[in-house]
């Protein structure tokens, strides 16, 4: 159904000669914004939201939204609304001048009595495209830094320059010619494939809610289970911000934590976050919902409990078993474990059904995604709990199966891998992370790697017997378990260049706990003498080539996920990156992206670096992959056909 094309219509409510004030109940965003500004006067109710949010789909508002807002409250302030997209309230938005009233009264009738209070003014000026734009001091300059900052932030998203330059016009030239530069602008976002991808992760955002597991449990057969009382075990990083989040959602919380020196510390820094995140928000902090304990009896009476102790399998398991002997029968385990086995862990217990992985990411009461983990023998019941949770912490909750790393940190592993490859190849790390920061990833792979620490991966090449000491300078150094292996990582953590935390990794720093990152001349003779030792000629390695062999390799794992069931369907893993590992929104997730470049052209492009490089199968091309070029490359909103189809033959 198409209704009366806007534009037009705006300006016929604009020329009328009786007053026209819209009333505006509910939300007023976009193309009902828009509207309104075209009527002479606005009242709004006191609960309703106003914004122009159509950068955040890749777009602008097209229907004189961005030339009638600077007119009405000025330069700065309609930039501000309109390239973040940002919702404002009805009291900010008589602020602001956007609306001439606020009622908590009926809005109908505060705008017939309104109305009739002005019907003997003249509207000339209340015809917003009539007037100019209220002249700033200094226009260049404004502009300059509005894109700067834009820029900046966008990470290459082309929306918010757009809105800029859309602005712009509404400052520097007459409203028709405005509008003309309006409409050019606009068409080409809707040439650009960003405003797909922002639509795809708008409606991906909402389907992985509809999670659904391979016995056929989904999230409208299965009811969630009352929680009242929480707990957290262990208050390091993760569960500091475990119980921020948990607080934050009204549930009463009890953190426990085996060192004393650990526990007063988290205690003032679990206080500081709530307060803090308090005053952002306007309300009074939850204190008293946290209550502290050193013993693990603490959590007798906690409907669920959350596990965030250190990554070790034994420690683990022991408070599994210590869990399962002091909780009130029905409790449920989750456990934040970032790759390991939760069957394993279920197995620690004798309800096994009532075990899952609630697998946050760092700082946990920011990041908006949550990984839930399900069994072997998890119950939809228990599932569906996590999720409505993850939801009540304003997460965006992505269900997934278990397997080591699960979906995100499993991808990340031949992303990882192909990275330091590429050094051993010839690239630098500023190299490989300003082709991914152009890309747009929030920071490219060696910088998050020094934010994260190399050693937390190291540690898990030891226990899985890929490194120990020594093992890097020997004959089959470069070799591991039978493929091509990069001792690059383990050879700095031998150096205990851990990153940040100890001033240099892969970059260096001016001081350990140092954010500001600079080249080290050190690491680079360090990569020339680790080539002339292995018989390794450096050779150049361009942008393209970086992007392939690090994202391809990563996609493909992505379509063995899907192979394996891991995750449901595409949006899911997409999510999952978009949410937890700072993949470009306006990239859509891996898997989208892979069907904008083509599923073609990335699987001949895996083909042609795994003939090149035999020994690192994850460069083999997947089945799933094969397939879906083989039935014609489908949309993905059809790949789930074919995924059935693989899964039904394996
Ligand atoms: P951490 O080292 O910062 O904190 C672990 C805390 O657990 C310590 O304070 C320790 O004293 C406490 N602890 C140890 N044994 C205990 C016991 N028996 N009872 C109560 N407390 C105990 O570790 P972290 O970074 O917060 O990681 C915790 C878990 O979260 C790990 O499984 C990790 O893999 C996972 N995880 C970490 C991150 C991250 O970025 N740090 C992200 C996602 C998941």
């Amino acid at each position: 159904m198409s209704g009366p094309p806007l534009v037009p219509m705006i300006h016929a409510i604009e020329a009328a000669e009786k007053p026209v004030v819209a009333a505006i109940e509910g939300l007023a965003l976009g193309g009902g914004l828009e509207l309104a500004l075209g009527c002479h006067y606005r009242i709004a109710h006191s609960k309703a939201r106003l914004g122009l949010p159509e950068v955040s789909l890749g777009l602008l508002p097209a229907a004189g939204g961005t030339q009638r807002l600077p007119r009405l409250i000025g330069v700065p302030a309609a930039l501000d609304l309109i390239t973040t997209g940002r919702h404002v309230t009805a009291a900010e938005a008589l602020k602001l001048g956007i609306v001439d009233q606020v009622t908590d009264h009926n809005t109908v009738d505060a705008a017939v009595k309104f109305a009739l209070s002005v019907r003997e003014h003249s509207l000339n000026a209340r015809r917003i495209s009539n007037n100019l734009c209220p002249p700033p001091s200094d226009l260049d300059a404004l502009f300059e830094g509005a894109m700067q900052k834009v820029r900046q932030t966008a990470r290459g998203a082309v929306a918010p320059v757009a809105c800029v330059q859309a602005v712009r016009a509404a400052a520097t030239m007459p409203y028709t010619q405005g509008m003309e530069r309006e409409k050019e602008l606009m068409a080409t976002l809707f040439t650009s494939g960003q405003a797909r991808a922002l639509q795809y992760c708008f409606f991906a955002q909402r389907a992985v809610g509809r999670w659904s597991m391979p016995s056929g449990a989904r999230w409208d057969t299965s009811k969630p289970r009352p929680i009242h009382k929480a707990a957290v075990i262990g208050l390091g990083t993760m569960g500091r911000g475990i119980t921020v989040a948990l607080a934050q959602t009204g549930l009463s919380v009890v953190a426990v934590e085996t060192q004393e020196k650990q526990l007063m510390e988290a205690k003032q820094a679990v206080s500081g976050m709530l307060k803090r995140g308090a005053k952002r928000r306007g309300v009074a902090p939850v204190l008293d919902l946290v209550s502290y304990n050193c013993n693990l009896q603490a959590v007798a009476d906690a409907d669920l409990v959350i596990e965030a102790v250190f990554e070790d399998m034994d420690l683990k398991k022991k408070v599994f078993q210590q869990l399962s002997a002091v909780c009130k029968p029905g409790t449920l385990l989750c456990t934040n474990t970032s790759a390991l086995d939760i069957d394993h862990l279920a197995s620690q217990t004798p309800n096994p059904e009532l075990v899952v992985g609630m697998h946050f990411f760092a700082p946990a009461h920011v990041m908006k995604l949550l990984e839930v983990v399900y069994g072997s023998r998890s119950s939809p019941q228990v599932v569906a709990t996590a999720m409505q949770l993850g939801k009540k912490m304003g997460k965006v909750s992505v269900a997934v199966g278990n397997c080591r790393g699960f979906v995100g940190n499993r991808m990340l592993k031949p992303y990882m891998e192909h990275a330091f490859f590429l050094l051993e190849d010839g690239a630098t790390p500023e190299l490989v992370d300003q082709a991914l920061e152009e890309f747009g990833f929030a920071m490219g792979v060696f910088r998050m790697s020094d934010l994260s620490g190399l050693d937390v991966g190291w540690r898990v090449r030891k226990e899985d017997g890929l490194a120990h000491p020594g093992m890097a300078l020997g004959q089959a150094a470069r070799v591991r378990q039978g493929r091509r292996y990069s001792p690059l990582a383990d050879l700095l953590c031998e150096q205990d260049r851990f990153g940040q935390k100890t001033g240099m990794g892969w970059y260096q720093y001016d001081k350990p706990g140092g954010r500001v990152s600079r080249p080290d001349p050190w690491l680079h003779s360090f990569l020339e003498e680790y080539r002339a030792r292995h018989g390794l000629v450096a050779r150049r390695i361009d942008h393209q080539e970086v992007l392939e062999r690090c994202l391809y390799t990563m996609i493909n794992e992505g379509f063995r996920i899907l192979e394996d069931g891991i995750a449901a369907g595409p949006e899911d893993i997409d999510m999952i990156y978009v949410f937890g590992y700072g993949w470009p929104r306006h990239r859509g997730g891996p898997m989208f992206y892979a069907g904008m470049v083509g599923l073609e052209r990335v699987l001949e492009r895996l083909e042609h670096y795994h003939q090149a490089h035999p020994d690192v199968p994850y460069l083999q091309p997947c089945n799933l992959l094969r397939r879906l070029v083989a039935s014609g490359s489908p949309p993905i909103h059809r790949w789930r056909e074919v995924i059935k189809k693989v899964r039904s033959q394996l």
